[in-house]
């Protein structure tokens, strides 16, 4: 079973989200749970979280179909005290969040040196980060988001992420999301079916598809191997068409939310329905 979806807005409660996923035909979903570029949110009230769960409920979604993502603003590989303790911060009130929403994944991006620090001292300042967050919570797992490898942010090579895992102490809560435009422009192709075969087998011998929690379905209007981040629809950037349909048809990917991050919300239904005719078509 392929649950696919899109990132939608959560603009007036959490909610409202689901009913979002639900108007374009979406059994998988993704969502912010408190604005993604400020740092403080008021807590949830107990009437937003059981309209919520009550929504989740009626339009069966699982926990399992829903992959919330963290504020943007959020380094757990910050290399300075005071921003690392911020960041760490906030995170561990998403996971909060999360838990109180009866949530069970949480999809991040790893972090940045800032030119400040090693790249294997920041990695293992976000594996920290992570340990710190699981041993005060319950229930929900850390997915890490592969990166485009922008700036200094790290997890845009798959070692980046199989090292972080490396360093978590309970694996059985990390995780991992592919984010299809963030690989292409890291430098792992994805134009032809071989090449997207190719590009999940790497990842399957450096991290481990077992570790595979969720992905982003996003084609890419940065150049191949160009480490910039920028989204487009699919079958309209550099990636095209192709590289979706064998992710659809591939059976090593199950079970998860396969969210769309693409740029034209007026047209993620059409996009679901695309994906969706991709898995049964041979
Ligand atoms: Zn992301
Ligand atoms: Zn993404």
């Amino acid at each position: 079973m392929k649950y696919l979806g899109a990132h939608v807005s959560a603009a007036g409660g959490p909610d409202q989200a689901v009913l979002r996923a639900v108007e374009i035909g979406a059994d998988a979903f993704a969502l912010f749970t408190k604005n993604q570029r400020q740092w403080n949110a008021k807590p949830l009230t107990d009437e937003a979280i059981e309209a919520f769960r009550t929504a989740c409920d009626k339009h069966g979604f699982g926990p399992g179909q829903i992959l919330p993502h963290d504020s943007y603003l959020i380094n757990l590989g910050h290399p300075e005290r005071a921003g690392l303790e911020k960041s760490r911060a906030a995170f561990l009130d998403e996971f909060q969040r999360c838990e109180q929403l009866g949530l069970t994944l949480l999809n991040f991006h790893p972090g940045s040196h800032l030119k400040k620090i090693s790249e294997a001292e920041c990695l293992t300042r976000i594996a920290d980060s992570i340990n710190q967050v699981l041993a005060e919570t319950r229930g929900v797992t850390a997915v890490i988001e592969n990166t485009a490898g922008q700036g200094t942010n790290l997890g845009w090579r798959f070692e980046h992420l199989a090292e972080i895992i490396d360093q978590v102490e309970d694996r059985s809560r990390v995780g991992v999301c592919i984010d299809t435009c963030h690989a292409f422009a890291a430098g792992y192709d994805l134009r032809t079916p071989e090449a997207t075969t190719a590009t999940l087998d790497e990842f399957d011998k450096v991290v481990g598809l077992a570790y595979l929690r969720g992905m982003h379905l996003n084609d890419a209007k940065s150049a191949f191997a160009s480490r910039v981040d920028r989204h487009h629809s699919l079958g309209q950037g550099n990636i095209g068409l192709d590289a979706f349909t064998t992710l659809m048809r591939d059976p090593r990917i199950d079970e998860i939310p396969m969210v769309l991050e693409t740029v034209e919300p007026a047209i993620w239904a059409e996009e679901i329905a695309w994906l969706r005719a991709q898995v049964t078509t041979t």
